[in-house]
C-alpha cells in the first residue's frame, strides 16, 4: 500500500513545495552502534524516486538504522502496519486514528467503530504501542476538540489495557496533552513522538518517567530550544526518530526523508550534548527496547 504524502505536510517553513528538491540525500556514514527509528511512515510515498518499503529497511539498515517503529494513521495505514511487523524482523508497529483524523471519523458516526478496530489490532504481539494519537491544535479547530480529546483518552485506555506503549503526537497543545496523561493516567511508557517542547516540557517529562522522541526537527537552525530541551532531558528518556517521509534532518530539510537519514539526528544530538557518539547510540537501543521491547524476540514478549 502506498499514500502520496500530502505536500503541506513536509515541514518545510514558506518555501513551495514546488520549489522542493524531490531527490534524496545520499545515505550517510553507517553509526558505530546500531540504533532504531521510533516513528516512520514507510506507506507515504515523495520523491522522484520511490523507495519501496523494504529497501528502505534495507538501506536503514546500511546506515545502522536497525529497525523501526512503523505506524499507522487511520484504520487502513494501522491494518498494513500490523501486518509488515508480522513479515518483517526490522519492523515494529504503531496503531492509532491520527488525532485529526478523529474529529471526521465522529462527524461520520464512525470513530467507535474504528476505535474498536484499533484495540484489535493492539493485541498483535508485534504491535508494541499505540499511536500516533494526541491532540493538534494547530490543524483542529475548537468544534474538532471534544472529539480529539475523547478519541485520545480511548487510546490510552487501549495502551494500558495491552500494556504497551503510547506514542504522542502533541502539536501546539503541550498543556492539554499534559493533563489529559494526568487526567486518565498515562500508560507506563508514554512517549512524545516529534518532542516539540521546550525545557519546561522536558522537565514535566523528567518527573513523570515520559519519553522524549527527538526528530529532524532538533536539527533546524531555528531551534535552539528544542536542543535545550534534549540537555535537560534525563538520558535514559531520550530517543530519536525521522517521522519519514516529513521533517527531514539538516542539511537536507526540505528533502524526502527515510529511516536512513536518522544518523544526521542522532549525530547533531551527540553534538549537542557533548558525548561520544558510541554512548550516545547505545543508549538510544538501549532506551528503545526499553520502551517497545526486542525486535527480534518473536511473537511472544
Ligand atoms: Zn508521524
Amino acid at each position: 500500500m502506498r499514500k502520496r504524502a500530502a505536500p503541506q505536510a513536509t515541514g518545510g517553513t514558506g518555501k513551495g513545495s514546488q520549489t522542493r528538491d524531490l531527490t534524496r540525500p545520499a545515505t550517510p556514514e553507517p553509526l558505530p552502534i546500531p540504533v532504531y527509528d521510533n516513528h516512520a511512515h514507510l506507506e507515504f510515498e515523495d520523491g522522484v524516486d520511490q523507495l519501496d518499503p523494504l529497501d528502505s529497511l534495507a538501506r536503514a539498515v546500511s546506515a545502522g538504522v536497525r529497525g523501526i517503529v512503523q505506524v499507522g494513521t487511520d484504520l487502513e495505514t494501522s491494518r498494513w502496519s500490523a501486518q509488515l511487523a508480522a513479515s518483517d524482523p526490522r519492523v515494529l508497529a504503531a496503531v492509532a486514528l491520527h488525532p485529526n483524523e478523529a474529529p471526521r471519523l465522529f462527524a461520520e458516526g464512525l470513530l467507535s467503530s474504528h476505535l474498536s478496530e484499533i484495540a484489535r489490532l493492539a493485541a498483535q504481539p508485534r504491535v508494541r504501542a499505540v499511536g500516533e494519537t494526541g491532540l493538534d491544535f494547530f490543524r483542529t479547530g475548537e468544534d474538532g476538540r471534544a472529539a480529539q480529546i475523547e478519541s485520545f483518552e480511548t487510546h490510552i485506555e487501549i495502551a494500558k489495557a495491552n500494556g504497551i506503549a503510547l506514542q504522542i503526537h502533541d502539536r501546539d497543545a503541550h498543556d492539554e496533552v499534559v493533563a489529559t496523561l494526568l487526567r486518565v493516567g498515562a500508560p507506563e511508557r508514554t512517549v512524545f513522538h516529534c518532542f516539540s517542547g521546550d525545557a519546561r516540557l522536558a522537565r514535566v517529562c523528567n518527573e513523570h518517567g515520559w519519553y522524549m522522541s527527538f526528530s529532524g526537527t532538533s536539527t533546524f537552525k531555528n531551534a535552539p530550544a528544542l536542543r535545550e530541551a534534549l540537555t535537560v532531558a534525563r538520558p535514559e528518556l531520550v530517543l530519536a526518530e525521522t517521522d519519514a517521509p516529513f521533517l527531514t534532518p539538516e542539511p537536507f530539510r526540505g528533502r524526502p526523508n527515510a529511516p536512513y537519514l536518522l544518523p544526521h539526528t542522532v549525530r547533531r544530538m551527540a553534538e549537542t550534548l557533548d558525548e561520544p557518539l558510541d554512548d550516545v547510540c547505545a543508549r538510544l537501543a538501549v532506551n528503545t527496547e526499553r520502551v517497545y521491547g526486542a525486535w527480534d524476540a518473536g511473537d511472544d514478549d
